[in-house]
């Protein structure tokens, strides 16, 4: 056993989490690797490493067994998706994002509509976005302006969302929007939306400074019609549905940010052995190993906090404070770790950094 995995043991990683992880670690390198740099060059959306992930079983990590899933847990997907973004942000986003649209439905959905999605969602035979956020609605969810109102048996949405990850690709949105205009946070609610639903459509998709294969984009909806089923929960629940899905995904933007933390340390550590500089590796320079001991120092650290917290979602039984703070910490520590760790490595490389040929400068955009 080496060091690192003695590390991770102390959380009792179990065999299936180690072997979730050599797994996920083959599909990065064979797979993935290969094709970040034209992912990012060409930000467009990687359709090729979907179907990878499908016939991995990737996808299917953090569902139920009754629901097509491997019944493995938050903590076997924390782990997959820091293998995956160690190599590449962008496909590292697939598999959080599909957590992220997918948790509203495993909370609040009817056993019917589980049974309708999930078994999808866990195969990746269909992708799920998220809608919270708004023109006018960033940080303060309660001022969005998408309504939605109860006519003839069927939920009719305006408005519209922005910033949405996954727009124009995913088959099913979780949306939230306002049942009731005068009531603040108690006044959203949350929806299943088809993304052939009739009245919806996709507006304009943003252009980003990295993880440019993933898709941001505007969602509208115009007198959409969805039947009267796919509220998810009682009217007024949704603001409290939204927070309690944060809580459940922060870990996984987290350990996106610690994969490409990890995936800067890997790349420099071998160029200081491979780059030789006065007569010999520049690994030699003491200045530099620990610059290196630092970057793994908070790396190792950001990893405890993270993988406590979806020990916790796993473990169930903590209170919902513990839970929003822990999620929270994690998702603060690994992705503060992930500006950090990469801009050391481009300075790292010295002048080499810079350039996209060596894929730390995407690695530092993506952070
Ligand atoms: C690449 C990308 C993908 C995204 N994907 C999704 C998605 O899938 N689904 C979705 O719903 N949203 C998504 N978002 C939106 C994201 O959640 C919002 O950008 C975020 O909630 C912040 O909102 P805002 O951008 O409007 O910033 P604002 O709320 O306008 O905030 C601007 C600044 O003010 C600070 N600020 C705001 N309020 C306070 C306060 N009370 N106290 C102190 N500081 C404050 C903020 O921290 C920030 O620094 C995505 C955004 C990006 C960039």
């Amino acid at each position: 056993m080496t060091t690192a995995e003695a590390t991770t043991n102390a959380f009792g990683l179990t065999e299936t989490h180690l072997e979730i992880r050599e797994h996920a670690r083959g599909v990065a390198r064979k797979f993935v690797a290969p094709r970040a740099h034209d992912i990012d060059e060409a930000g467009e959306f990687p359709d090729d490493i979907r179907r990878i992930f499908m016939e991995q079983g990737l996808f299917g990590l953090p569902y139920d067994e009754e629901h097509g899933g491997t019944g493995t847990g938050t903590l076997a997907l924390i782990i997959a998706i820091e293998e995956i973004a160690k190599v590449c942000a962008t496909s590292a986003l697939l598999l959080a994002v599909q957590e992220l649209g997918s948790l509203p439905i495993k909370f609040a959905a009817t056993d019917e509509q589980k049974s309708h999605w999930l078994p999808r969602l866990a195969s990746g035979e269909s992708l799920a976005a998220y809608g919270l956020t708004e023109p006018e609605s960033g940080s303060d969810s309660a001022g969005m302006r998408t309504t939605a109102v109860l006519k003839d048996g069927e939920w009719v949405l305006n408005g519209g969302k922005r910033f949405i990850t996954n727009a124009g690709v995913a088959d099913v949105y979780t949306i939230f929007a306002k049942t009731d205009l005068e009531a603040g946070h108690a006044g959203i609610s949350a929806f299943i939306v088809p993304a052939d639903a009739p009245g919806f459509s996709i507006g304009k998709f943003e252009k980003k400074m990295g993880i440019k294969g993933s898709t941001t984009g505007e969602l509208f909806f115009d007198d959409c019609r969805i039947p009267a089923e796919n509220i998810l929960g009682e009217p007024g629940t949704g603001f409290t549905l939204a927070m309690k899905v944060l809580d459940h995904s922060r870990p996984g933007v987290a350990a996106q940010g610690l994969g490409i933390a990890g995936g800067a340390i890997e790349y420099s550590g071998k160029y200081l052995l491979e780059r030789e500089q006065f007569g010999k590796p520049i690994a030699y320079q003491q200045g530099l190993q620990w610059m290196l001991a630092d970057m793994e120092t908070r790396t190792v650290a950001a990893r405890e906090l993270l993988y406590r917290a979806a020990w916790m979602i796993d473990a169930g039984g903590v209170s919902r404070e513990t839970l929003t703070k822990y999620s929270a910490m994690a998702k603060l520590a690994c992705t503060d770790a992930a500006m950090a760790i990469t801009t050391d490595a481009v300075q790292l490389l010295g002048g080499y950094g810079y350039i996209q040929e060596y894929p730390v400068e995407r690695m530092m955009r993506d952070a």
